[in-house]
């Protein structure tokens, strides 16, 4: 019985094994998407026209996929795109507010 391991993509809402999921580098926390379901959106945005001029990708610093620049927080102040995915930022705040509540805890 190893159900505990199992997660359940944000992006297909079926429950699969840890290791079908990206585990985000330096932390605990876990892509919300699946591997498949990460590389789909790649695709589904690449195949989308077959136009090579109109994939507009940018690679995430932090669980290395190429994704659509829709799946990235557009940062107004410097003028560019954040160096996370959006699933990404969202898990890596998750995992960053729950450090910080488990570090507060004292004595
Ligand atoms: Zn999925
Ligand atoms: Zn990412």
């Amino acid at each position: 019985m190893k159900d505990s391991t199992k997660k359940k993509c944000r992006c297909c809402q079926k429950a699969k094994p840890l290791e079908q999921f990206h585990r985000l580098a330096g932390t605990a926390a876990i892509h919300p998407f699946c591997r498949p379901c990460l590389s789909a959106t790649v695709r589904r945005r690449t195949a989308s026209r077959g136009n090579r001029q109109a994939t507009n990708t940018r690679g995430c610093a932090q669980c290395g996929q190429d994704l659509p620049v829709q799946m990235f927080h557009w940062l107004r102040a410097s003028g560019s795109f954040h160096s996370y995915c959006r699933p990404c930022h969202s898990a890596y705040m998750a995992e960053r507010y729950r450090r910080l509540q488990g570090a507060r805890k004292r004595g």
